[in-house]
Order: C-alpha cells, then sequence, then structure tokens
C-alpha cells in the first residue's frame, strides 16, 4: 500500500500535472530526495522510479555513480575491460545481487580455478592445513584445523558470556588460545576481523551469516559496475533526477518535510533517504542530520580501512604460478602473507578481466598496513611499485611450491585508498546487528527519514548485498512495496 501523499503524486504525474520543477533560482521540488549513489542509495531510486517517476531525485557527490562499486580501467585504454578497486564478485548464495543481474540481463562468468598460495611464518603452502604445523596446535582430526577452531568459536557455551569480553580478538584468544588466534588471522585473508575492536557477538552474528553465502565466485561483465550502469538507465527511464557532482551539504527539518542544500541547488522533499556512510555523513550539517549522528548505535559504527592496489602488465606473467599437485584448473588465483602489507593478491581468471593482464596486487585491511600504503602512495608510482615488487617476490619469487620467477615491471598502478571499506559493530555497543538495521529504517521515530546501505546493515558487511537489503528493508517497512 502506497502512502497517501505518494498516491497523490502518482495521480499528479498521470495527468501531466507539473509536480516537481528545477527552477532558475536553483530551487527544486522532490517528493523523496535520496543523498549518495552508491549501490543502495540507487537501488532505492532504481525501485521508487515505477512508482514516482520525477518525483525521485537522487544526489551523488561524485561525477560517477556507485561509490564503493568503482571500476577503473588502463588509462590508454578507456574502452578496454574495467576492474573493480572496491567490490569484483557475487557469490552463490547471494540471491538477492543474482536475481538483480538477472532483471538488469547482466552477464557474469564463473571461473573454474582455485588455487590459493599462503605465506606465514616464514612457511608456504597450497592449503592452510600444510601450515598448521608452524603453530602450537594440535591438527584436528578431521583434516581442517580452521573449520574446527571456527567452530569452536561459533558454538562454544563461551558465547553466552560474549559481551563480557573486551572485543572479538579478546573472546577468540579465550576460546582458542593465542595460537588459535594467531592461526585463524594468518589463514584469513581478512585481518581487520582479528584485529580491531569489534563487538563480539556482533561479529559471531555476522559470521554465522556469512559462512552460509556459499561458495563459488561470479564476476559480472563489465565488471560490478554494470550493476551501477543496468540500474542507473532503468531509473532514468522511469523518469527520476539523478544529479551528479551534487554534493549534499546539509539536510534540515522545513515546512512539510526536509530542505536539503546541494553544490548549486535547495532541495526540498517530502522523505529523505540518507544512502551515505558514517565516514561521509559525518560531513553533513543540519538538525536532522545531527539527531542522527548524537544517537548512540550511530557512534558504534566501526568502519574498516582498506588499500586495494591495481597492476596492468605488459603479459600475463602469473599463469607460470600453478599448483603442480592438481591436474586441472590449477592455476594460483590468489595468494596471501603476514609477512608483507602486500596483504593479498587477487589474479582475475575470469575471460573478462584475464584479458587485460591486470591484478589486484595489494588487498589489505590491516590498520598499519592501510596507513603504511597511503603514505607511500603520496611518494609517487615507483615507490609503491618497488614496495609491492617486494611483496610478490615474497610469495612467488622462490617459495619452493612454484616455478621461481622475477617479477616484471608493472604498465601502470592504482592506488585506491578506502577510509571506511566495509563496517560492524564496535566493541562495547549495547546494539545488535539486527537493532541496528531496524533503527536505519526509522533512525528519528516518526520521521520521514530512512538510512540505508551496507554501513547500516553489517550483518552482511563487506557486501554490496548488505546495502540492497537494507534499501530493501526500508522500502517494504517505509514505502508500502513488498520485494
Ligand atoms: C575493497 C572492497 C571490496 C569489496 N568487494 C565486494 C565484492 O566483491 N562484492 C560485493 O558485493 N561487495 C563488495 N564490497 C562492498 C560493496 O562495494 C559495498 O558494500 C557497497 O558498494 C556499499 O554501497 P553503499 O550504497 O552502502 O555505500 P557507498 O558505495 O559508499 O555509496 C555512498 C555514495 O554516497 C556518495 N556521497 C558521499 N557523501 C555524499 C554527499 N554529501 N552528497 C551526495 N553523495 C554523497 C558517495 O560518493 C557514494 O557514491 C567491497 C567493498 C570494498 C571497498
Amino acid at each position: 500500500m502506497l502512502s497517501s501523499s505518494l498516491l497523490l503524486l502518482l495521480s499528479a504525474c498521470t495527468s501531466g500535472e507539473k509536480v516537481d520543477s528545477d527552477s532558475s533560482d536553483g530551487h527544486l521540488e522532490c517528493e523523496v530526495a535520496i543523498v549518495g549513489g552508491g549501490a543502495g542509495g540507487l537501488y532505492t531510486a532504481f525501485r521508487l522510479a515505477p512508482e514516482l517517476g520525477a518525483g525521485v531525485c537522487l544526489f551523488e557527490k561524485e561525477a560517477v555513480l556507485g561509490g564503493r562499486i568503482h571500476d577503473v580501467t588502463r588509462s590508454d585504454d578507456p574502452d578496454g575491460p574495467r576492474v573493480g578497486v572496491g567490490a569484483r564478485r557475487v557469490m552463490e548464495g547471494q540471491t538477492v545481487l543474482l536475481d538483480l543481474a538477472d532483471e538488469l540481463g547482466m552477464v557474469l562468468e564463473t571461473p573454474g580455478n582455485k588455487q590459493d598460495l599462503i605465506e606465514a611464518r616464514g612457511g608456504y603452502g597450497f592449503s592452510k592445513e600444510d601450515l598448521v604445523g608452524l603453530y602450537e596446535l594440535e591438527p584436528d582430526a578431521s583434516g581442517d584445523t580452521e573449520t574446527a577452531l571456527y567452530d569452536a568459536i561459533r558454538f562454544s557455551p563461551e558465547r553466552a558470556n560474549a559481551s563480557s569480553y573486551a572485543d572479538f580478538p579478546a573472546y577468540v584468544k579465550a576460546v582458542v588460545g593465542e595460537e588459535g588466534h594467531a592461526f585463524l588471522h594468518d589463514m584469513s585473508r581478512f585481518r581487520a576481523d582479528f584485529n580491531y575492536a569489534l563487538d563480539t557477538a556482533g561479529y559471531l552474528d555476522y559470521l554465522d551469516e556469512e559462512w552460509d553465502v556459499c561458495c563459488t565466485p561470479s564476476y559480472p561483465v563489465g565488471g560490478m559496475s554494470a550493476f551501477i550502469d543496468g540500474m542507473a538507465a532503468s531509473t532514468e527511464a522511469g523518469g527520476a533526477r539523478i544529479y551528479t557532482e551534487e554534493p549534499v551539504a546539509s539536510i534540515n527539518r522545513s515546512e512539510g518535510g526536509y530542505e536539503l542544500v546541494t553544490a548549486s541547488r535547495t532541495v526540498h522533499a517530502a522523505k529523505v533517504v540518507i544512502a551515505v556512510p558514517p565516514v561521509a555523513l559525518n560531513w553533513i550539517t543540519g538538525d536532522v542530520v545531527d539527531e542522527i549522528k548524537a544517537q548512540a548505535i550511530y557512534k558504534d559504527i566501526v568502519g574498516v580501512k582498506v588499500v586495494s592496489i591495481t597492476q596492468w602488465w605488459p603479459d600475463a606473467w602469473y599463469n607460470a604460478i600453478v599448483n603442480p599437485d592438481v591436474a586441472t584448473d590449477n592455476n594460483v588465483w590468489r595468494a596471501w602473507t603476514t609477512d608483507h602489507c602486500l596483504n593479498f593478491i587477487e589474479i582475475p581468471q575470469e575471460p573478462y578481466a584475464a584479458a587485460a593482464h591486470v591484478t589486484r596486487s595489494v588487498y589489505n585491511d590491516d590498520l598499519e598496513c592501510s596507513n603504511f600504503w597511503e603514505n607511500l602512495a603520496g611518494q609517487g608510482d615507483a615507490a609503491v611499485n618497488a614496495e609491492v615488487k617486494a611483496g610478490l617476490e615474497l610469495l612467488f619469487a622462490n617459495n619452493g611450491l612454484t616455478t621461481p620467477l622475477s617479477i616484471p615491471d608493472p604498465l601502470e598502478t592504482h592506488v585506491q585508498v578506502w577510509p571506511a571499506a566495509w563496517h560492524w559493530l564496535g566493541a562495547g555497543t549495547a546494539a545488535t546487528n539486527a537493532d541496528l538495521y531496524e533503527w536505519a529504517a526509522e533512525p528519528l521515530p516518526g520521521e520521514n527519514i530512512g538510512l540505508v546501505g551496507e554501513a547500516y546493515n553489517v550483518q552482511r558487511s563487506g557486501w554490496s548485498d548488505a546495502a540492497y537489503k537494507s534499501s530493501i528493508h526500508l522500502l517494504n517497512t517505509h514505502y508500502g512495496m513488498s520485494l
């Protein structure tokens, strides 16, 4: 059931009456103003456009839509394959993304190669189990010590006392010991999970869900931007208005709704959807925003700083890195180390991106290392390239497992710093992931303000899935939809 104000607007639209304006004095009338054109904001506009047409206005700070879905090409080949410096893949269990890809007519590629190479404590292995001996741990009889340790932390009776631990790392150490913690930290490609002061209960709730998001990744032809392009085209075809390079500076209450001040306009809207994460909302002023920011649950959201470094190569030198114990699909597609800030390299195997001879040479979420890369980037590409090469040499030059090789010089390097790539609840919060999700749909009780995006659905931290689901939740609970 649509709200009465929306119905009024709809009937005005169908009768051809003028319901919105972009007057010469820069004043704009909108039924719903959406702040931010990332996955969450754009999805909201995409779903509202068929109902409200020009009543929907979306304001995006940057020249391009997409936010943390951001693909790049080599500078001298702008029509070449686009590769993600943020989001890259969709998992088999992410039905919301897969259905959306289907709806937008996207093509996904699912490559076969799945070999990993891991370096930790000076040892190398194709399997995590190969490295258990480097830790003071009893290998689990199942042959999968990592899963046994995760099972211990997920199903321990101690979980009932989660709130008594200072943070998630402290809980892990209490349940599986220092060496168990070290092994899980080193075997995971993501370090923030075990380094940041995260809320134990919230992280474990996330982990339970993440565990079930099985197994095989697929990659959109055209990069993850294909989601953004498809939604933007449909949104505009539905008559909604998208304004890029139009940052919103303030949001205040005004008669009959809200007033937003953007770079070049004053906007009046009956409803507002704020689709920017805290790192961006902190720069927006106004009574509405101040009241949201003052709430404890908002302050409890923690963002993880991530650096990704993308490099294009003269040839696919990395195709020589294979697991000789495996007969087919034996190329290494990702490798990680705890002994270098490179942290984690991804080698695309999907034909669309592989054609570009491009790797995500650094994918790092450790805070100290992220700061290190950010500082190094300030010194220029030569400094970054030398350090990346040192990391790649540590992994591949002489690991005793794969054919020794020398690392060539890249043709081009792109450093991307994400000050808050993904989010969780911080230690000490009184809130659950579910509380945050519900709160975001109506952060100011009784008001037509909603927050959408991955930062407000930390149960799916780190995935665009989170942003879409938080938008769906708002649209279902406050816009009469049943998505
Ligand atoms: C390195 C990395 C890897 C990832 N990998 C994957 C993956 O493989 N698969 C996957 O599904 N997800 C992945 N993600 C997560 C996914 O990218 C995000 O969850 C999702 O894109 C977040 O969308 P959002 O709408 O919540 O926020 P954002 O993308 O942050 O969008 C917010 C938008 O608001 C805009 N904005 C900010 N301030 C203002 C303002 N004042 N006025 C107007 N606009 C403003 C921003 O420019 C931005 O476009 C990854 C993310 C990162 C960083």
